[in-house]
């Protein structure tokens, strides 16, 4: 039986990428050391990071005047880390609330500054995205913030919205390197490993360089883009092995065809779901506005919530695993980032549809 796994993070990553990882496990390329045990300054790290970046950069055509760093502390760390290190400009900030992770982003923020939300679809219970001719943004905000994609309500923008000339910034945790976007649009864009990148304990920032000098007094020393900028992401010991298998994932990617290949594949895999949810007869349905849903996280219910316990007990059954939705919003949720093959959502909708016929 195969093993299709949708968990919304840590999350699947490429059986050829794990499979290398266990190859070079005790020895990296001859060097006689696992990747774990090396030090971040010797000459055998310096290599993997270094094209860990470039590949990076290539995967998503980051101008020259953008810095990438490998940090830590998660998505939430960067909660903090980006109103630590940009709110100081003016000493205010807009946030775009239109879910989960962006409610959390700005109660953080607002502990640094004067953090404003310009708009939110929590009276919607966070199943659409609010007419961007509603946001009342101010042209003196330090940053704008908002999240691409909200992976707890399968909630994402379809389009990079227009902010005038404040500094976009973006939690691009659950949705980066997943379909192209325009580098030069954003100020900054960060995102967690564990969803899209590899496994938790990398977070990863692309700063534009005019945003790298702007942290307040307080800013602890491991929170300081200008830092981690310096010191080419090894201020202090990075998480080396993670940063390995990003690295490791960032060359599989490159060779699905880069990022506009794995959109393709995304897209595909995205309709077959949404369709099905869609054409089912009621049996299940998707909660979240047609033009608002997400591509990774499809979130869906089922009308009969008394067979939610056991829907997760025969999909497990049936290898496909971690469909329950997160604990905020209930029901289900099946997580399809970029190495979720086709074949693992057509298995799904197969077993949704027997399920249904068996229990409709
Ligand atoms: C998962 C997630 C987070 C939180 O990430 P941590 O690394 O657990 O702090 C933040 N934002 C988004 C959009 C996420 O998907």
């Amino acid at each position: 039986m195969s093993i299709f796994n949708f968990s919304a993070g840590p999350a699947m990553l490429p059986r050829v990428v794990l499979e290398q990882a266990q190859a070079e496990l005790l020895d990296w390329h001859g060097s006689g050391m696992s990747v774990m045990e090396m030090s971040h300054r010797g000459g055998e790290f310096q290599q993997i990071i270094d094209e860990a970046i470039a590949d990076l950069r290539e995967l998503m055509a980051i101008p020259d005047n953008y810095q990438v760093l490998f940090m830590q502390g998660g998505g939430q760390g960067q909660f903090s880390a980006v109103p630590l290190n940009l709110i100081g400009r003016t000493g205010r900030a807009d946030y775009v609330n239109t879910g989960h992770w962006s409610t959390l982003a700005v109660k953080e923020a607002a502990r640094y500054g004067e953090a404003r939300e310009v708009c939110s679809s929590a009276g919607d219970a966070f199943h659409g995205i609010p007419d961007r001719s509603g946001w009342e943004l101010d042209p003196r905000a330090a940053y704008v913030h908002y999240t691409p994609n909200e992976t707890v309500n399968g909630v994402e923008f379809q389009d990079i919205p227009d902010v005038g000339a404040v500094p976009l910034v973006a939690d691009m945790s659950s949705n980066i390197l997943s379909r192209e976007v325009d580098v030069s649009r954003f100020g900054l864009i960060y995102a967690s490993a564990q969803k899209n990148i590899g496994p938790s304990g990398v977070t990863v920032v692309i700063v534009r360089d005019d945003l790298l000098d702007h942290a307040l007094p307080i800013t602890p020393i491991t929170l300081q883009y200008r830092k981690y900028a310096d010191a080419g992401s090894l201020f202090n010991t990075p998480s080396t092995y993670g940063i390995y298998l990003a690295g490791l994932v960032f060359k599989w990617l490159k060779q699905q065809g880069g990022v506009a290949g794995i959109e393709q594949l995304n897209k595909a895999k995205a309709d077959l779901l949404y369709r099905y949810l869609d054409d089912c007869g009621g049996f299940y349905f998707a909660p979240v506005e047609a033009s608002a849903r997400s591509r990774m996280n499809v979130v869906f219910r089922l009308r009969d919530e008394s067979l939610n316990a056991d829907f997760l007990a025969q999909s497990k059954a049936a290898g496909l695993l971690q469909l329950k939705g997160h604990k905020v919003v209930g029901g289900m949720r099946a997580s399809i980032y970029n190495p979720m093959p086709l074949a693992g959502v057509e298995a799904l909708v197969a077993f949704m549809r027997d399920f249904a016929q068996r229990r409709g």
